[in-house]
């Protein structure tokens, strides 16, 4: 068996709630039993070390990507998958990165921002609606879908083992994963 391992990004973008975290870690789950070196960039987590301190303007917002951007890149060129997990909702920036990084696969984690509210995750629309916090995206700051994403996973139609599979089929497809032993027997 060969060792060599093209680097990729895949960076789930989407609303809270949208299933990008969910998605992330079954397909992680997946790609892990079959060895592959990965990393994992999880907005929330970020935000606790690599970018404490930013905010939610336009210009935080951006400076968070950028930085998640910028270890994606360097994991990428060497060798690694990385999985980035962020709202990301600027599509500016989400492009600037990929132009970066090149090896690159965006995909778009879509639910209606009504099922979204609905599941509210960690509780975060209700206090977005009480007012208590400020700059939720959906609620009362942008979210900028992509127009053109690799892959959509839209979580309120279909499974989550639907939607990583779709991931997965994608990278087989693309030469990221080499497809499974017994799929060529
Ligand atoms: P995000 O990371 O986008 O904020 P999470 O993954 O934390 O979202 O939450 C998504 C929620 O939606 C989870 O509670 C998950 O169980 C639920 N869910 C329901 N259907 C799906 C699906 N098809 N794919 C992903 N998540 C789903």
């Amino acid at each position: 068996m060969t060792n060599h391992q093209r680097g990729v990004t895949l960076w789930f973008t989407g609303l809270s709630g949208a299933g990008k975290t969910t998605i992330r870690m079954a397909l992680e789950q997946k790609l892990r039993n079959r060895g592959l070196k990965l990393e994992v960039l999880d907005g929330d987590i970020v935000r606790q070390n690599l970018t404490k301190g930013l905010g939610f303007s336009k210009e935080d917002r951006d400076e968070n990507i950028r930085r998640i951007g910028f270890v994606s890149n360097l994991l990428t060129r060497n060798g690694v998958m990385v999985m980035v997990s962020a709202i990301s909702p600027y599509r500016d920036i989400r492009d600037e990165v990929r132009n970066r990084i090149g090896d690159f696969v965006e995909i778009y984690v879509n639910a209606p921002l009504e099922i979204c509210e609905k599941r509210d995750v960690k509780g975060l629309y209700k206090r977005a609606r009480a007012g208590e916090i400020k700059q939720f995206t959906g609620i009362d700051d942008p979210y900028e879908h992509p127009l053109n994403p690799d892959i959509e996973c839209r979580t309120d139609l279909e499974s989550l083992d639907e939607s990583a599979e779709k991931v997965l089929k994608y990278l087989e497809e693309k030469g990221y994963v080499p497809a499974p032993a017994n799929a060529s027997a």
